[in-house]
């Protein structure tokens, strides 16, 4: 028995797993208490009874920070000095991946700027054969990789003679192995889960189908489900942002990998279609961003649900579909709502976008930020900080909003909040984060000026209706990987990023750390559901227990050597907590911006009572 449950036995294991028997209880069920009736937003009712203390360093956990130093001798020293970078440090793509690019102008012209392209390649081509043959040979499979042969059609097997796979080519596996090693060491929860599993298996007889982006950081949390027993089979959620080397590296340890980057449509649903859809193996468990796996499986496999114990979805938009499908009552097994935890709102979210914004934006156009115009349509998470960091930069921001409340946060914080019709024609650079649609339009594009740049940091292509722009008058220019000119009859043209699709997961990387949250929830999420006791979960859609949120910013607290204050009794008392947490009433988590207008408020059951009354106001004010 491993999930949180009423149980608080000395035999109990889960405090090896959860947050200690403070997480039992709270935990226990709010849906249970509402009677049987259907709420759209079930949240765990807070524990108010003396829960014993169990921080992450009573389990004898360390944190699983790795030196600098550990991590430079990945690379061959002479090749560090050539280079003049770094170190592997950095998850910047196109430095870190020197060893898989070298071979291209881009990264020549990144990484050796004023040198001979040719020459500098021929220099590390030499260099790498003779310093370090392993690089070497494998950075040959560079060429063979960018070939146009679809991998649907190539016949491959890992070196075990598997072909349960299908990635882009195997042989780039060892690259990606060292990414996956070097996502590790800032991914200490995850670290921290796996050195608990030795022996116990939390997740043995778990079949996790998941569709997430593929990438070194997806990898430490799909190989920490298989160390907690789990069986995997994986397929990408984004058309673009697929590592290939570590979908082979997957691959390669056994994995059944299906995603490349650069899928067709047609390709994005093969690829899930045989992740779901295989002899002899059936999911019980669904991880899901977006909703487009749990979409195909109640689309083509609906009797699947049978045997499946839950669905934990980690984006807003999927976690939206969720809520549909739960109000239309067509929800057939629990959900978890993993977006909504406040620690992968505040992290994935808002601290991530506020440093990754400026990285895809800069990878893909080299511009300079300071004094220019940009828009940000959205002031929720994601526009927070992508907002944050550009007025850092100097630029000067508008904000769009359709919530009065963020729209108010967004005036409080300095924005100059507009509607997008007021400022389209001044703007430089043209930001979507709302998880809606058509929030750019063709009427938009058109008044764009010359050179205006045009992105999307939402879940989705939608925001930006950049199907309007395929038409016979545009001209389309592809200018960069993932960067479009699309040119207008009299010469103007706009600067479309990734085609409209998530730019960050696109044309950058995204801070190892914040994911390691987000992964740690979705871990942990997934415990949750597949342990609970039959009933504790009803078809409906669940927030994590605001202890296991805490659990989760815990477990990362020891990598910045952050000494926690902790409650005296008496302090304990004045407040009416108890000392060990959870330190926060559920609702909480919305104040942190718009997140609550997406989970729909309203509900019934006597367990509303700790469905706080700002998210109903806040839903209400919404609609
Ligand atoms: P959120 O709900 O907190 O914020 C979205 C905001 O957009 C809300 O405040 C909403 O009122 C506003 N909005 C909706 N329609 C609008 C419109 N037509 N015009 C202006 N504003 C509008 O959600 P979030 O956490 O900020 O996430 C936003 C999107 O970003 C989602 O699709 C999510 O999946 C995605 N996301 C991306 C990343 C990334 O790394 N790029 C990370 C997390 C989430």
């Amino acid at each position: 028995m491993w999930a949180c449950g009423e149980h608080q036995g000395p035999s109990c294991p889960l405090p090896a797993w959860g947050c200690g028997e403070g997480l039992h209880r709270v935990s226990g069920l709010a849906g249970d208490s509402s009677g049987g009736r259907k709420s759209p937003l079930a949240v765990p009712a807070p524990c108010l009874s003396p829960i014993p203390r169990c921080p992450a360093q009573s389990w004898g956990l360390q944190p699983y920070r790795a030196p600098m130093v550990e991590l430079v001798p990945l690379l061959p020293p002479p090749l560090l000095t050539v280079l003049d970078l770094p170190g592997p440090l950095s998850t910047n793509k196109e430095n870190i991946y020197f060893p898989l690019h070298f071979g291209t102008t881009n990264f020549v012209k990144r990484n050796l700027s004023g040198h001979s392209t040719h020459k500098s390649f021929q220099i590390l081509s030499f260099i790498l054969a003779v310093m370090c043959p392993s690089l070497s040979s494998a950075a040959s499979y560079t060429d063979s990789s960018d070939d146009e042969t679809s991998p649907r059609d190539k016949q491959q097997k890992n070196s075990k003679g598997s072909s349960d796979f299908c990635v882009k080519n195997i042989k780039q596996a060892e690259f990606g192995r060292r990414e996956i090693e070097i996502a590790e060491q800032e991914m200490p929860a995850l670290m921290a889960l796996r050195k608990r599993a030795q022996g116990e298996k939390p997740l043995a007889g778990a079949k996790i189908v998941g569709c997430t982006h593929i990438t070194a950081q997806t990898a430490v949390l799909m190989e920490t489900l298989g160390a907690l027993g789990a069986q995997c089979r994986w397929a990408a959620c984004n058309i673009y942002s697929t590592l290939n080397e570590v979908a082979a590296a997957l691959a390669e340890s056994g994995f059944p990998v299906f995603a490349w980057k650069g899928e067709s449509e047609d390709d994005f649903w093969w690829c899930i279609d045989r992740c779901v859809n295989v002899e002899g193996w059936q999911p019980n468990m669904i991880l899901d961003d977006g909703g487009d796996l749990t979409h195909w499986i109640y689309k083509k496999y609906p009797n699947m649900f049978k045997k499946i114990k839950g669905i934990v979805e980690e984006s807003v938009t999927g976690v939206h579909r969720l809520y549909q499908l739960s109000k239309a009552g067509k929800l057939c097994v629990p959900a978890m709502n993993v977006n909504d935890s406040v620690t992968k709102q505040k992290f994935d979210n808002l601290y991530c976008c506020r440093e990754s914004i400026l990285d895809g934006l800069k990878r893909t156009t080299d511009m300079m930020f300071g004094g220019k115009q940009v828009v940000v349509c959205g002031y929720g998470e994601v526009g927070k900080g992508c907002c944050a960091a550009l007025k850092a930069m100097g630029s000067i921001v508008y904000v769009t909003e359709i919530d009065p409340i963020c729209a108010l946060q967004a005036c409080m914080d300095g924005f100059r909040l507009v509607k997008l019709n007021e400022v389209i024609r001044q703007v430089d650079i043209v930001i979507t984060c709302t998880g809606n649609k058509n929030v750019v339009t063709r009427e938009h594009l058109d008044r764009m000026k010359n050179s205006c740049i045009v992105c999307n940091m939402g879940h989705s292509n939608t925001e930006i209706d950049v199907a309007s722009l395929r038409t016979p008058e545009l001209t389309w220019e592809r200018v960069r990987s993932q960067v479009d000119h699309v040119i207008w009859p009299d010469g103007k043209r706009i600067v479309l990023l990734a085609e409209g699709r998530l730019l960050n997961l696109s044309c950058s990387t995204v801070p190892t750390f914040v994911l390691s949250i987000t992964a740690t929830t979705q871990a942990l999420a997934l415990i949750e559901l597949y342990n609970a006791p039959e009933g504790r979960y009803k078809q409906d859609v669940y927030l994590l227990p605001k202890k296991m949120d805490e659990y989760v910013a815990s477990l990362h607290l020891p990598t910045f050597d952050a000494h926690l204050t902790e409650l005296t009794d008496e302090q304990a008392k004045y407040l009416g907590l108890n000392k060990n947490g959870p330190f926060k009433p559920n609702y909480y988590r919305c104040w942190l911006g718009a997140a609550c207008s997406s989970l729909g408020g309203g509900g019934g059951g006597d367990t509303a009572a700790y469905i706080c009354a700002c998210v109903r106001i806040s839903s209400k004010l919404s609609v």
